[in-house]
């Protein structure tokens, strides 16, 4: 089965009719995706368990007799849930490429000196309950397991809920060290979410790091008054605050080489026809260079006269500096690139586990989009290289 056969098996699932994909945890689509994950696994040859966060570890080889050996798994995989209007590629083609790769081995008679496994993350994109990477931060403990089970989605059906209508039980919900032993190095094939591939001219890269990641949110008070009758002089207009913290944005980011992004604001009451009491915006900012990243707020502060609350700050996570070079190396010298963007991977990279991965040349950079595309000459080129890195880390 080629790559591009494998994503068309499940390009019919949570199809939007507005364009995209809607794939949420814990969904009707959802379930089916983990089904197909079921059934592909073990037309692989491959046992599918269920960790107590509800992933989906599929392994050839018995993971508990390799980790008593001294040689716990090698495990490859990513997420099969998508964002509202997400593309085919960012998760499914992790998985798929994981499952490629096993079964090129296998056909080629590969005898693994430890247990591989390929894993279905559950919750990756957080597009239901809000949180990102739910099914790794629980699994390791970064996220308590109370914090997640009341989250709710936008319905106000919490997640505990949601696992008890998919078949789970809430109770047994927790972080699941004994599934994380099983996992000795992990590698996350993934659509590369930007151009740099395009410009480099490879197919396939290795990750060094996740860039460092702060969301801040600013609030504004005003003057709720109507829009008509209200002279401009006289308005104390909470927009117009809002509107110089998304332009300063720009600009501090642009000189602190970062990037920020306003994609979420609030008004109050939100009427067409009256000046606001209160405008929120939300600050998300990014950037290769951990101590720029932390300045761009301080730096808008500064300039408006403002002050925000740090909702979230994630420090750069590095994945194994010695893994990705050796890896880069025995892909022919792959280029090794930092990245925006959180995964599951770096989850587990933070949590100590021996991290690596992998990205798929995007010829657009697009994704979170429907125009999210790969190659199929290039998705085989990453699946082919998957394969060379689990002969290479399981022959040992
Ligand atoms: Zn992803």
């Amino acid at each position: 089965m080629s790559v591009e056969s494998m994503l068309g098996d499940l390009a019919g699932v949570g199809r939007s009719p507005t364009g995209g994909y809607r794939r949420f945890a814990w969904t009707d689509e959802d379930l089916t995706l983990r089904e197909w994950f079921r059934g592909a696994a073990e037309a692989t040859g491959l046992a599918v368990t269920e960790d107590r966060v509800g992933n989906q570890w599929a392994w050839w080889g018995d993971p508990d007799a390799s980790l008593a050996a001294g040689r716990p798994g090698v495990v490859a995989g990513s997420h099969l849930d998508s964002v509202p209007g997400g593309g085919n590629f960012d998760g499914p083609l992790g998985v798929v490429s994981a499952l490629r790769a096993v079964e090129a081995l296998r056909r080629d008679g590969f005898v693994p000196a430890r247990a591989i496994g390929v894993a279905n993350l559950v919750d990756e994109e957080g597009a239901r309950f809000g949180v990102a990477c739910t099914g790794s931060r629980v699994l390791t403990g970064a996220m308590p397991r109370d914090r997640a089970l009341a989250l709710a989605d936008g319905d106000g059906v919490t997640l505990a809920e949601a696992l008890t209508r998919a078949g789970r039980d809430p109770d047994g919900f927790d972080r699941d060290d004994a599934a994380l032993a099983r996992v000795g190095t992990f590698v996350e094939l993934h659509i590369e979410q930007g151009r740099w591939l395009v410009d480099e001219g490879s197919p396939v890269a290795v990750a060094s790091s996740i860039w460092p990641h702060g969301r801040w949110r600013f609030d504004f008070a005003g003057e709720a008054n109507h829009a008509g009758t209200t002279r401009l002089a006289d308005r104390d207009d909470p927009a117009l605050k809002l509107a110089a913290l998304i332009l300063k944005a720009r600009e501090v980011a642009t000189g602190l080489g970062c990037v920020a992004t306003v994609g979420k604001v609030r008004m109050i009451p939100n009427g067409v026809n009256a000046i606001p009491s209160a405008a929120t915006g939300w600050l998300d900012g990014r950037g290769a260079d951990e101590e720029a990243v932390r300045r761009l707020v301080p730096s808008i502060e500064d300039a408006l006269g403002v002050r925000a609350v740090e909702e979230s700050f994630t420090a750069t996570t590095l994945f194994d500096p010695a893994l990705a070079a050796g890896l880069a190396e025995l892909l022919g010298g792959a280029p090794v690139i930092g990245t925006g963007a959180g995964h599951d991977a770096g989850v587990l990279a933070a949590h100590g586990i021996r991290s690596a991965m992998l990205f798929v040349r995007n010829p657009t950079g697009v994704s979170h989009s429907p125009e999210e595309h790969a190659e199929p000459a290039d998705c085989e080129a990453g699946a082919a290289a998957l394969t060379t890195v689990l002969r290479s880390l399981a022959a040992t």
